[in-house]
């Protein structure tokens, strides 16, 4: 008798269900033919050879990526060969075709198309034991903490300060850790970070760091034209050293095993000099001394969602629980709603984001001056703002909020749940290796 093994392709195409309803094994006259995408344990096989290996963590794994770049397309080919089970992938980008020399996920015909989108598709198509869910987004201002929260780990794949400044600040408030990286020419490293008791991104930033910072960051800022990023020049072969060593961390910590938290470990890659170094928590970081933890068993989580859920709605459930004149306190954004001319003496609203707020929407409309913009630093009770939606003053899907009582001496987070299935989905129950 003989046995044949097919490959899923040449079955019904993958995911289509098509395949589910199939038999595992059919019996023709003289063979049996086994259906290999049907035997799913058969995938991990080599993995389950690793005494401390267990499928079962990797595919309950919730791993947030922040960045579809050169080092996210190898992070995230890593996941998908693993089978981590679910992926939250964001990226604000489309493919270039300068983008193609250094992301295995993308093909020429996917230029011009969102990385996000694409790098999704590419991940299912790899493994389909993987869900992916691509968030077409800018982290500055549309991850929402809720996001963070229900992921195990956070992998960062960035290339600029701010952003890498505001996902190490997120990931600190909650706790969760934060898995670095930068590449440079032939060189890169990975810098680990976890916990408000070791330092964090920012206490490693030098004095060029925070002032290119301030510059980006800076109150009034307004956006500018949209201009290209710096290109940092860098190679496949780095990325994919790189994008490996984090997401092996990223395996070891979900196995609970030790990981390299507090240091930087990477390569000169001129010269094949690997090194470790320990970071240290930084007295003037500000992170660490002025953002307050919060702590995740503490979140409330209400049936609200920033896309249909009013402030008010928000500030209702706020005040059974702290009492009215309770205060939402907007910590990490600057919210417009209005814009000032000084010359005309005149406010009209405009409700959007500090820093996505544009110089030409900032611009008066009856003098051509540049106008102030009006910031909410808090919501509560009675604002004349208060029947429009959460997103629609600049509070993204899932995010967690902080709110005090009217004496200002407790405080409680909440949770805008209801947008947290568009992210993660329930765990699979553990199958028990
Ligand atoms: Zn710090
Ligand atoms: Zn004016």
């Amino acid at each position: 008798m003989k046995i044949r093994i097919l490959s899923g392709k040449k079955g019904a195409p993958e995911g289509s269900g098509a395949a589910a309803q199939e038999p595992a094994a059919e019996t023709h006259p003289g063979r049996i033919v086994i259906r290999r995408d049907l035997v799913t344990e058969d995938r991990y096989q080599r993995f389950r050879l690793i005494r401390w290996w267990e499928q079962e963590i990797l595919a309950n794994a919730r791993v947030l990526v922040i960045g579809a770049g050169a080092l996210g397309n190898e992070v995230l080919k890593n996941l998908a060969l693993l089978g981590v089970g679910q992926i939250v992938l964001f990226d604000l980008d489309r493919i270039e075709d300068s983008n193609l020399t250094r992301s295995v996920l993308f093909r020429q015909s996917d230029v011009g198309r969102y990385k996000a989108d694409a790098a999704a598709e590419e991940v299912s198509e790899l493994n389909p034991d993987c869900h992916v869910v691509p968030i077409v987004g800018n982290i500055n201002y549309d991850l929402g903490l809720g996001v963070i929260a229900n992921a195990d780990v956070v992998i960062g794949c960035l290339d600029n300060i701010e952003a890498r400044f505001r996902l190490n600040r997120a990931c600190y408030r909650l706790g969760k850790l934060f898995i670095d990286a930068g590449l440079d020419h032939l060189n890169g490293d990975v810098r680990v970070y976890h916990g408000a008791d070791r330092p964090c991104y920012e206490c490693g930033l030098n004095e060029y760091d925070r002032r290119t910072l301030e510059k980006q960051m800076s109150c009034l800022k307004l956006a500018r034209a949209e201009g290209k990023g710096r290109a940092i020049p860098t190679v496949p072969t780095v990325s994919s050293i790189i994008a490996g060593l984090q997401v092996q961390i990223a395996v070891r910590h979900l196995h609970g095993l030790a990981i390299p938290s507090g240091r930087r470990l990477g390569m000169y890659g001129l010269s094949d000099v690997w090194f470790d170094n320990e970071l240290l928590i930084s007295d003037s970081c500000a992170t660490h001394n002025w953002v307050d933890p919060i702590d995740a068993n503490d979140i409330r989580e209400l049936p609200l969602s920033a896309q249909t859920a009013t402030c008010n709605d928000l500030l209702h459930y706020v005040e059974a629980e702290l009492g009215t004149e309770a205060t939402i306190q907007i910590e990490d954004r600057d919210l417009v709603i209005a814009f000032h001319c000084a010359s005309c003496d005149e406010s009209r609203p405009h409700f959007d984001l500090l820093g996505r707020a544009s110089e030409e929407q900032a611009r008066c409309p009856e003098c051509g001056e540049t106008r102030a913009p009006v910031l909410l630093p808090e919501l509560k009770r009675d604002h004349p703002y208060g029947d429009k939606t959460l997103l629609e003053v600049g509070i993204p899907p899932a995010h967690v909020l902080v709110a005090r009582n009217r004496e200002g001496f407790e405080y409680r987070a909440f949770a805008l749940a209801k947008d947290f299935s568009n992210y993660w989905k329930p765990r699979q129950k553990q199958s028990g290796s």
